[in-house]
């Protein structure tokens, strides 16, 4: 006979299972900032500015002058699931936000100190919210501030013991993370001023990233990279099928274009920053046939009807499902194998012609 004893399964504590599914949303500083600059987007904002104390350890803010927030939203604001963004399951298809699960507020709240400033275009003064770790508004006063709104996250993390402790010891790796996630940011927004600060020390404030909100990808490259980079790029209009197009630019195949590490490329669906390691993996493979020293710079935005891909695969939102993934990835092989074929003329290539 068996020695062990079948143990009573109970519920967990609700506070301990907000905390852990809270982790899997927020992984590290870059998914909490894009959470913060994605809210400012989706509220319309023209001007983001991320502000960040010691390169995030301390605190990092967002400050933006969207649509601000109302006051009769201020108690439901940081409940989990709670959303002006979708309502229904069959909105999910249309959905032309980058939230949709009502979920960074709340999981900032469990895994650090939230604090938000807002006001709308109907009020003449701001409201500076404070919320606890269940998401749940403590306290409320009023302050001055033009219309839009601040999120203020400090400590992050300070509950999750080990991740706390990496995201000490890792933190300038997360800082080059976030920067990075900003700049994809900034290449694909087009007409937002993205501007993120870091303070050290005794209030030593540094810019690290500054955009003037261009109208273009082109200009928007050029303000991120900087026009010699802009200059051995060429841009691209793939038609890899008929409901998926990819525009963007790429290294030209000469020496010099491209880069000995291949971190910078940035991947887009519909305009949302994504991970595509088989992309970039595809589009390493082929540039290598031209130029085997470098890799190519690729900034490439896969325009889909929403019907055909889904965001909704990982908490963080950074991975992406084609209901067509084998047949894109081998069109797009034969196209990038034109594009650097040495026969090559231009970098349009319509697979339907
Ligand atoms: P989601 O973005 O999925 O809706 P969040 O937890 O990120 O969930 O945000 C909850 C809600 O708070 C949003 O739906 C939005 O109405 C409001 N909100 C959050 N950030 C901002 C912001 N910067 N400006 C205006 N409204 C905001
Ligand atoms: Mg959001």
């Amino acid at each position: 006979t068996l020695a062990v004893e079948s143990p009573t399964i109970r519920p967990i504590n609700k506070g301990v299972v907000h905390r852990i599914c809270a982790g899997q949303v927020i992984l590290d500083l870059s998914s909490a900032v894009k959470e913060l600059v994605e809210n400012s987007l989706d509220a319309g904002a023209t001007s983001i500015e991320i502000a960040l104390r010691e390169y995030g350890e301390e605190s990092f803010q967002v400050i933006d002058n969207g649509c601000g927030i109302s006051p009769n939203n201020f108690k439901v604001l940081a409940l989990k699931h709670h959303t002006s963004k979708l309502a229904d399951f069959p909105d999910l298809q249309s959905l032309a936000t980058f939230g949709f699960r009502g979920e960074a507020l709340s999981s900032l709240c469990a895994l650090g100190d939230l604090t938000v400033e807002t006001r709308t275009k109907n009020e003449s003064v701001a409201t500076h919210l404070t919320f606890d770790h269940s998401g749940l508004l403590v306290a409320e006063s009023k302050i001055a501030r033009q219309i839009g709104t601040t999120v203020t996250v400090k400590k992050l993390f300070c509950n999750l013991p080990v991740r706390s402790k990496e995201f000490r010891r890792n933190i300038r790796k997360e800082y080059g993370k976030l920067i990075s996630l900003l700049n994809a940011y900034a290449l694909i927004a087009k007409g937002v001023r993205l501007v993120c600060t870091n303070t050290t020390g005794k209030n030593v404030k540094s810019v690290v990233l500054k955009t003037q909100g261009s109208g273009s990808l082109k200009d928007n490259i050029i303000t991120v990279f900087g026009s010699s980079t802009f200059s051995c790029l060429e841009p691209v209009n793939i038609c890899v099928s008929d409901s998926c197009k990819v525009d963007g630019y790429l290294s030209r195949s000469g020496n010099g274009s491209g880069r000995n590490l291949g971190d910078r490329q940035f991947f887009f669906v519909n305009g949302r920053p994504v991970d595509m390691p088989k992309v970039s993996k595809l589009v390493n493979e082929i540039y290598k046939g031209a130029n085997s020293r470098q890799f190519p710079i690729a900034i490439m935005n896969f325009i889909v009807p929403s019907m055909a891909c889904d965001v909704n695969v990982t908490p963080d939102k950074r991975k992406v499902f084609f209901s067509d993934e084998v047949s894109i990835l081998h069109s797009l092989r034969e196209a990038l194998g034109e594009i650097y074929s040495p026969s090559h003329v231009s970098y349009s290539v319509n697979k339907f012609e």
